[in-house]
């Protein structure tokens, strides 16, 4: 589950006079387990700035912010690294990877980092590729000079190889096919039935409209005075 309560996010643009951007006041949501939550809002509202926060990329300024137990606003740096090895998924919409790590590896690796036997993490890791319609010939190569869709099919087989309780996807199908769009719409449906909480950014309305219970316009925590 993710609860966010009374956050406050504000920027300090320390190279420009230490100006102040307020972008959150008094957030607060709840995204249960099952439930798949779309956050909304004209660009520059605070999706990104949000989804950044619960993973740990951004600091949460005040408020309280937990997810699977734990308070990501006080956690350690260790914690939070444990919480997304073990519980914390995130579908980022670029593929971020060591360079010539064959893509079969790429995919299992969330698994093996969990101690899933090498054979079980390969074959779940084969099983999603081909779900992806990752040809067979490319699961050797790094996935480096794939195109741009085959690089988000091969990140969203990553994201989804291991069963996390929390999972945060920024815009899942923006670059696919109608086909490979269906499927990965399955696997958010699949991991909301096995009980993940989901939060995301789905500037597809259709995808949008199949997959989540909810929209969230973050523009309500907009701080009055940045309007
Ligand atoms: P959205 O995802 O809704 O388009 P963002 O969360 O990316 O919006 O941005 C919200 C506001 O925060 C914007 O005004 C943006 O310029 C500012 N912002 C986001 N990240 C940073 C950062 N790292 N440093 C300074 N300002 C930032």
């Amino acid at each position: 589950m993710i609860q966010v309560k009374n956050v406050t996010k504000d920027f300090t643009l320390h190279n420009q006079d230490s100006a102040v951007i307020p972008v959150m006041r008094d957030a607060s949501l709840i995204v249960a387990k099952g439930e798949c939550v779309a956050l909304a809002g004209a660009s520059g509202a605070g999706k990104s700035t949000l989804m950044r926060m619960v993973y740990g990329n951004y600091l949460v300024q005040s408020g309280e912010l937990w997810v699977d137990g734990i308070d990501i606003a006080k956690a350690r740096p260790r914690e939070i690294l444990k919480l997304r090895r073990e519980s914390l998924g995130y579908v980022s919409q670029f593929l971020r990877v060591v360079p010539r790590v064959p893509t079969l590896s790429v995919v299992a690796e969330p698994l093996l980092a969990l101690k899933v036997p090498e054979e079980q993490a390969k074959a779940r890791a084969q099983e999603l590729l081909t779900l992806l319609n990752i040809p067979e010939r490319l699961w050797t190569l790094s996935p480096t000079t794939f195109s741009g869709g085959e690089q988000q099919r091969v990140n969203i087989a990553r994201g989804f190889a291991h069963p996390f309780p929390v999972l945060l996807l920024d815009e899942p199908t923006a670059s696919l096919d109608p086909i490979n769009r269906a499927v990965v719409l399955d696997l958010i449906l699949q991991a909301k039935a096995r009980g993940a909480a989901i939060m995301g950014i789905f500037h597809d309305a259709e995808a949008r409209a199949q997959v989540c219970d909810r929209t969230i316009d973050v523009a309500a925590f907009t701080p009055i005075c940045a309007a």
